[in-house]
């Protein structure tokens, strides 16, 4: 995506004017380059493409979900992946077919296995061996299921560690055992289908070792205990870029270094290689979105810190706050040299709402002025909330030039429609 100042010192995103999306609809307000988010998606399909395996690639609804969303990742050929009722109903009523949508989380309520399996999803994905059982009580007929393992493995940004995630919440765990109980369990149970495995090493991962390592641990694990299945799903995690020094996955050379791993992996350990799945949500939508927010109260406290305060916060900005997220802010309206380093806070009730600790900025960002955060597509809008009472953004998806809202910016109406008087 191309974020550049024109010649009028206004930051564009393929030449729509920042300052005019703000001024027009408002603030805050996440803007996506509708086709950034087509291209992340098709340079997936053609890594795949140029592997000649058997693929799924599914998008994992909880990066960012709405109606128009979903629209464009059935446009794009992409499956979906939902963990909740909420996110389910939201793929329904966008119309996605429901064969190409894949039912996650580690603790599925009676309700949602019931409408997953009304709604008739592709497959379930199981992460517990009561699930197992659950599951074959409300199913009528015979239902697709995929095992959720815990490999042993972890990967963060930089590094890959074995044994390094057994004490999880997610999946079964390979090394006690849990797996190979799960895979006698689903056997015995008459209206489950084994269609596969799946295993998700972590997010924000930059290379390819910790998902080609947990897939030769998997297939040597499949081939060890004779597992015949038609699926082996990745799962997501592709890192991207937020700030200098960063780096998002290389997915054309990540895709074929996998894929081609895959191929060797399969062959020496003389098992047949199965469709293989991923599932990536950061990737997909992450550097697509900004977040555009006007500026407020300036605090320069002598010799200690100079706050720039915007007019949203943790209510649509959680990651700092949450994980230590690192965050660039530009200005919109000029383009001023950034020469000052200052704390970017946000207007809700706590010390920590904090967007950027150390952002750099022009020493000219005065009141009124538009700051655009960048990289703000994954895990703002799906992670927003009330708190304070905050109405959750408005989210536009531009392309060629126009802007077309997404989503509507939450009415104070709608922040007291459950009250009852
Ligand atoms: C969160 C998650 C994903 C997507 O992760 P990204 O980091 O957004 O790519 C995919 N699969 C599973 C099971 C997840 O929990």
């Amino acid at each position: 995506m191309v974020v550049e100042y024109n010649d009028k010192g206004e930051l564009t995103i393929g030449g729509t004017s920042l300052k005019t999306i703000a001024q027009s609809f408002g603030t805050p307000t996440i803007v996506y380059d509708e086709t950034q988010i087509r291209t992340q998606m098709r340079r997936f399909h053609e890594a795949f493409q140029k592997s000649e395996l058997n693929y799924n690639i599914s998008y994992a609804s909880k990066a960012f979900t709405c109606l128009q969303m979903v629209k464009l990742v059935e446009e794009e050929g992409l499956e979906l992946d939902v963990v909740s009722e909420g996110e389910l109903y939201t793929a329904l009523a966008a119309g996605f077919d429901a064969q190409h949508i894949h039912f996650h989380g580690n603790n599925k309520t009676k309700r949602e296995i019931q409408y997953a399996l009304k709604s008739k999803v592709g497959y379930i994905v199981i992460d517990s061996l009561e699930e197992i059982d659950l599951i074959n009580r409300y199913a009528s007929e015979e239902v697709n299921v995929v095992l959720r393992l815990n490999p042993g493995v972890e990967a963060h940004t930089h590094e890959f560690i074995q044994t390094g995630q057994e004490d999880s919440k997610f999946g079964l765990s390979i090394k006690h055992g849990l797996a190979i109980e799960g895979v006698k369990k689903v056997k015995d149970a008459k209206r489950l289908n084994l269609k596969g495995v799946h295993f998700h090493v972590g997010s924000q991962i930059e290379g390819t070792e910790a998902m080609i390592e947990t897939t030769k641990l998997v297939v040597q694990w499949l081939k060890e205990n004779d597992i015949q299945i038609e699926l082996i799903n990745l799962g997501g995690g592709f890192s991207i870029k937020y700030v200098e020094g960063d780096v998002s996955f290389p997915i054309e050379d990540g895709i074929a270094e996998i894929t081609e791993a895959i191929k060797t992996i399969a062959q020496e350990a003389d098992y047949p290689i199965p469709e293989i799945g991923i599932e990536p949500g950061r990737s997909i939508v992450g550097e697509a979105g900004i977040t555009l927010y006007e500026v407020g109260t300036i605090k320069d406290i002598p010799n200690v810190n100079k706050y720039v305060s915007i007019d949203g916060g943790m209510s649509d900005h959680i990651r700092t706050s949450l994980y230590d997220a690192k965050y660039e802010a530009l200005l919109v309206n000029r383009n001023d040299p950034k020469d000052e380093t200052v704390t970017l806070a946000g207007k809700l009730c706590e010390s920590g709402d904090i967007i950027i600790k150390d952002a750099q900025l022009p020493s000219t960002v005065k009141r009124g002025d538009y700051l655009a955060i960048l990289s703000t597509g994954a895990y703002h809008y799906s992670m927003a909330s009330n708190y304070n009472q905050m109405q959750k953004p408005s989210v536009f998806f531009l392309k060629d030039g126009k802007a077309r809202e997404v989503i509507k910016r939450q009415s104070l109406r709608q922040l007291i429609i459950n009250d009852t008087k």
